[in-house]
């Protein structure tokens, strides 16, 4: 596809560029921000920067939550926890309503697990009253205890990543740079509108992060300029790199960070943490 093409896309009406990156919104001083992680696409980095920008911010002395929505238990998995041995998790806290602390792990920080037999609660959840707000009910209780629960949306714009919307102050959108999916993008911004009209009116895109990126490929350079020309401010500045380091770590059941401290992938999610806790500022001062 040309570069013409993919930015005809952006004639959607729907998609409009807004000004700025959008600061959080914070409903009382002592709770916590909460942020989904999101794009229908497998394989963006949405797991990998839930677990390492968590950290990031646990590093700067803020609690943190992870809360894994995906069946496939990714982010379970890259923080040593295996989701085939276990009994009770995020399944039992949506269709059971059992309290969230009873499936929250201690590890790099607290992390809400995920079994597979969360493939099963779109279905499960699909016939009870009050099925878009059971995340929102689990927050409840521990909101104050946080100042940021990070949620991992699988890959699909269902009922589970509903629930993340429902419950989430703002959406950060992982985006690889090789494979730009501007439709992809106008599909997740219809069903957030959705959300607000019916659900929750202050839900909205806070960022959106290239992740993937590598300088040596005119395709990755061009698909972050499209993605500047058309979004602005709402592109964080920081760009995730391609690196290995990215898979070798949750091999061995952690973040970058603790893997290789000091190395360039931790410190782009460092760079991240500063700019998302930025967007909050700014809007404190507002
Ligand atoms: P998603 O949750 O969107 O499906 P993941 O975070 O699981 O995506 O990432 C998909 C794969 O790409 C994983 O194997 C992960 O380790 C790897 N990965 C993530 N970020 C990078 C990166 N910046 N460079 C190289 N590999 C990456
Ligand atoms: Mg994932």
């Amino acid at each position: 596809m040309t570069r013409t093409e993919l930015a005809s896309y952006m004639g959607l009406a729907r998609l409009l560029p807004r000004p700025n990156i959008r600061p959080l919104h914070e409903a009382a001083p002592a709770t916590a921000d909460v942020i989904s992680f999101a794009n229908q696409k497998g394989g963006v980095a949405k797991t990998t920067t839930t677990l390492n920008l968590g950290v990031a911010l646990a590093e700067k002395g803020h609690r943190v939550l992870l809360v894994d929505l995906d069946p496939q238990g990714n982010l379970t998995m890259s923080q040593g926890l295996n989701p085939d041995t276990i009994e009770r998790s995020m399944f039992d806290v949506l269709v059971h309503r059992m309290p969230i602390e009873q499936v929250i792990e201690h590890r790099e920080v607290d992390i809400a697990v995920s079994s597979i037999d969360l493939a099963g609660a779109d279905m499960a959840l699909s016939s009870q009253i009050g099925r878009e707000r059971a995340l929102e009910k689990a927050f409840a209780p521990v909101k104050e205890r946080y100042d940021f629960i990070l949620i991992d949306t699988p890959p699909s714009l269902g009922l589970l990543t509903i629930n993340a919307f429902v419950a989430s102050d703002g959406v950060i959108v992982p985006v690889q740079t090789e494979y730009l999916s501007l439709r992809g993008l106008v599909q997740l911004e219809n069903t957030l509108s959705m959300v607000r009209e019916n659900l929750n009116p202050a839900v909205e895109i806070i960022g959106i992060l290239p992740t993937m990126y590598d300088k040596r490929l005119t395709h990755s350079r061009e698909a972050e300029e499209i993605l500047r020309e058309n979004f602005g401010g709402l592109v964080y500045n920081t760009r995730i790199r391609k690196t290995v380091r990215f898979a070798e770590a949750p091999v061995r059941g952690t973040s970058v960070l603790a893997y290789d401290p000091t190395g360039e992938a931790a410190e782009l999610y460092r760079d991240l943490a500063k700019e998302v806790l930025n967007g909050k500022k700014s809007r404190k001062h507002a």
